[in-house]
């Protein structure tokens, strides 16, 4: 992976922001039940949990499901109905079936374990390139960089102090990435970018402000024109996502006629709910048995 070439002064400087960030590891350590968990099943099912949804938010959520589906094979041969039903609370439920639609794969193609490698990773439903790297890394100890939102916003500010191209964040991570102790290195920067270098970063709590470009030299904050720096989400109150949300929480506990459905959302426009209602069935997580609309998709139903 090319494109970052670094000048002898850059590169002292990227070893001098390794050292310090390994010293701070454990003072930027958070208390998450799933870092440095022993069990890949609950790695990969925290890291697609934690894709769009925050970390408060996952906790409970990711304890449920794993009382529930303690491992690919158990998750699998539940219906997908009562893994929709776990996922209250954590929004964009596409994920739950991707999760489902995983299980199921490692069940076929893996010996029913989360398989190791980041190749066989993304080959999974939902599984894109951070989740990949974040399982390899946290669950099995492979020496890959992880970039998600948090890591791509120290990258941009601390090392580069200007917005990075994808390619560019990537190639920095993995130079900046130590040959021992991957795991905990992604996982500091991870918690560094979480609790310090946020949106409106704490420069002047921040552990690493001496070895950080962006407070030395200053400028215009380059984070949040850079990749893998996700951008502010669009309001939820009465977006679809919410809307849909509710849709599927209504058949949560029984089937509904789509009058029924319609009367329960009485404050939303009748031609939204068709639209929806037909979009949540093309996705899957929605089917229909006797005319009333259920939750699992169509070949759910017919198991
Ligand atoms: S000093 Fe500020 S910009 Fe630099 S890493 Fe810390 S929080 Fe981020």
């Amino acid at each position: 992976m090319p494109e970052v070439v670094l000048e002898a002064d850059a590169l002292k400087a990227l070893v001098a922001f390794r050292r310090s960030l390994r010293r701070a590891a454990p003072e930027l350590r958070r208390d998450l039940p799933w870092i440095a968990h022993d069990d890949p099943w609950a790695v990969f099912v925290a890291e697609i949990m934690l894709q769009q949804t925050s970390t408060g938010r996952v906790v409970e959520p990711w304890r449920r499901f794993l009382d529930t589906f303690a491992s690919p094979s158990s998750c699998a041969q539940a219906p997908l109905a009562e893994v929709l039903r776990l996922w209250s609370g954590l929004g964009y439920p596409r994920r739950a079936k991707s999760l489902h639609d995983a299980a199921r794969e490692m069940c076929e193609r893996f010996d029913s374990a989360v398989p190791a490698s980041v190749d066989d990773l993304l080959s999974l439903p939902g599984v894109g390139p951070y989740t990949a790297h974040a399982v390899a890394s946290f669950a099995f100890g492979a020496p890959v960089a992880v970039l998600d939102t948090n890591v791509g916003r120290v990258l941009a500010r601390a090392l580069a102090n200007r917005p990075l191209r994808p390619r560019e964040a990537q190639s920095l991570a993995s130079k900046l990435l130590p040959r021992e102790g991957a795991a905990a290195f992604n996982q500091a920067m991870i918690d560094l970018g979480a609790q310090f270098c946020t949106r409106d970063p704490r420069c002047m709590s921040c552990p690493l402000r001496r070895a950080c470009r962006f407070q030395r030299e200053g400028g215009t904050d380059p984070a949040p024109r850079s990749a893998a720096v996700s951008r502010p989400q669009a309001s939820f109150a009465n977006s679809d996502r919410q809307v849909r949300g509710r849709i599927l929480k209504l058949l949560h506990e029984t089937a509904l006629t789509r009058r029924n459905v319609i009367v329960g959302l009485a404050d939303v426009d009748v031609e939204r709910i068709e639209v929806l209602l037909a979009q949540l069935e093309r996705e899957g997580l929605i089917g229909r048995v006797a005319g009333r609309f259920v939750l699992g998709g169509h070949a759910e139903v017919a198991r």
